[in-house]
């Protein structure tokens, strides 16, 4: 596989070596803000893609198979470009989300801030007037804190201005440069030697740079926290760069079974179910007209065993699906089925429909399998990207009038589906009827561009 990492964090480091081990060809970039960074050679990329569509261009032009986005938490922008760029090229995305800090033993004990600028009041007023404050927030957002007196700033690279030198700072400031990883013994010795008297920290979560909380807590320094800005919604995520090596093999690895192939149409039987599953043969119609395609994500709305997610994900390499499900328990169970089926390849979301899609990458194609409400079509109608595919089932007869109404408003086909199995009655045999569904499918199709019309 051709992967993008995107780094300028330990974990980056750790995802390209534990990638390139397993024998994948690994691109890393960095953003070039530090010099070590700029001093980086081969199968190093440096410097920004020049936004979303950059980004895109490239890994269209680099043939990118898939991305890693191993930033730091407050690098959220990148984060944002990636998700936009992945949605846009159909190139798969994983998010390396290091556990935060939320979770450590002391975590309720500190003073939790939305931003810097909440940090920077927080301080103010935990330091008093004439205590010292001890900045780990790193050099960019250091503006924040310039209402504040007294300020030990450590950071990884010093502040430069355009000719590369350090920029003067305010009476009471002293910045220096460091790097994790730092010992406990050390950042003892700080606080007591430098009088701090309040510490203030980004939720990073790195282990390099645990030590200082514990020497605060030692100290009786108050801890300042900065939580992390919310990434972008729908992109999956997993903690260890173990995780992310997984995700890439499973993602490579042809979905081929020796037993059932890949032609969609899995027995029922193949999926743990409640009943509530979209029938074989009727699945098999659903993808007929659904068509899976290399790369392209699919939002199966109302996923329940999440059997039609399961089997695009299975159809078409590197293809990728959504499921958003309200059921906790037939979450769970759809996820039993992916993790059987086609591990790594669809993610589950649990909650309302209109809420859970609003956000999510823009789908190629989506299935409503059943319950399906005007505004949920409607809204996965507008999103779906020119040339997607839509396909709603219903049985009930109110049902039947909504997508009745998206045939009249739209086109496509609109189909009943009826399928009688054969079944044994007594020694002879009958036909036994499945609930007829009303299939509505439909392709968005690219509006002409007016210039490109014949004359
Ligand atoms: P940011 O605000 O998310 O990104 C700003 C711009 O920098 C992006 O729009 C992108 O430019 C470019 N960029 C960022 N990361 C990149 C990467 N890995 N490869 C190529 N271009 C990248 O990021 P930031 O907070 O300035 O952080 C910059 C870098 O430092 C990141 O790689 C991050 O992992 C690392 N870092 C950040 C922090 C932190 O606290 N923010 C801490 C440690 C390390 P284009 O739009 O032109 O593509």
């Amino acid at each position: 596989m051709h992967v993008l990492v995107l780094g300028g964090t330990i974990d980056g480091r750790e995802v390209t070596r534990a990638l390139t081990e397993a024998g994948h060809d690994v691109v890393t970039s960095l953003a070039g803000r530090t010099t070590a960074a700029r001093r980086r050679a081969a199968d190093t990329v440096i410097g920004g893609f020049g936004g979303p569509e950059g980004l895109a261009r490239w890994l269209s032009a680099e043939r990118i198979d898939a991305v890693v986005d191993a930033t730091h938490p407050f690098a959220s922008q990148m984060s944002h470009h990636a998700a936009a760029a992945s949605s846009a090229t159909g190139v798969p995305l994983l998010r390396l989300d290091r556990p935060g800090w939320v979770s450590h033993p002391r975590a309720g004990t500190w003073t939790w801030a939305d931003d810097h600028a909440a940090a920077a009041a927080a301080a103010a007023d935990l330091a008093g007037p004439g205590g010292r404050v001890l900045l780990t927030v790193g050099r960019q957002p250091l503006g924040h804190y310039r209402g504040l007196a007294h300020v030990l700033a450590r950071v990884a690279e010093m502040p430069r201005d355009a000719r590369g030198d350090p920029p003067p700072q305010p009476p009471g400031w002293t910045i220096v440069e460091d790097r994790g990883p730092y010992e406990l013994a050390a950042e003892r010795g700080l606080l007591t030697r430098e009088g701090i008297a309040v510490m203030v920290t980004k939720d990073s979560g790195a282990a390099a740079t645990a030590a200082k909380l514990d020497a605060a807590a030692e100290r009786g320094v108050p801890v300042v926290v900065v939580r992390r800005p919310p990434g972008p919604g729908g992109v999956p995520r997993v903690p260890t760069v173990a995780g992310v090596v997984a995700w890439i093999e499973a993602l490579g690895s042809s979905p081929v079974d020796t037993e059932w192939g890949t032609t969609p149409g899995l027995p029922d039987e193949a999926f743990e179910h409640d009943g509530l599953i979209t029938k074989r043969h009727q699945r098999a119609g659903a993808l007929a007209f659904l068509r899976p395609l290399p790369r392209q994500l699919l939002w199966d709305v109302g996923t329940g065993s999440g059997a039609i997610a399961v089997e695009w994900a299975r159809a078409a390499e590197g293809a990728r699906a959504i499921g958003v499900e309200r059921n906790p328990e037939r979450a769970a169970r759809a996820r039993r089925n992916i993790e059987r089926l086609a591990p790594g390849r669809v993610d589950v979301i649990e909650g309302d429909a209109l809420a859970a899609i609003a956000g999510l990458p823009a789908p190629d194609a989506v299935f409503l399998g059943g319950g399906v409400s005007a505004p949920v079509l409607e809204a996965c109608w507008h999103v779906l990207r020119p040339g997607g595919r839509i396909v709603a089932h219903g049985v009930t007869i109110e049902t039947e009038g909504v997508l009745a109404a998206m045939f009249r408003a739209h086109g496509g086909q609109l189909a009943r589906l009826g399928v009688e199995i054969a079944e044994p009655i007594g020694r002879f045999h009958g036909w036994t009827p499945l609930r007829a569904v009303t299939q509505w499918s439909c392709v968005r199709h690219i509006p002409l561009d007016e210039s490109a019309r014949p004359a």
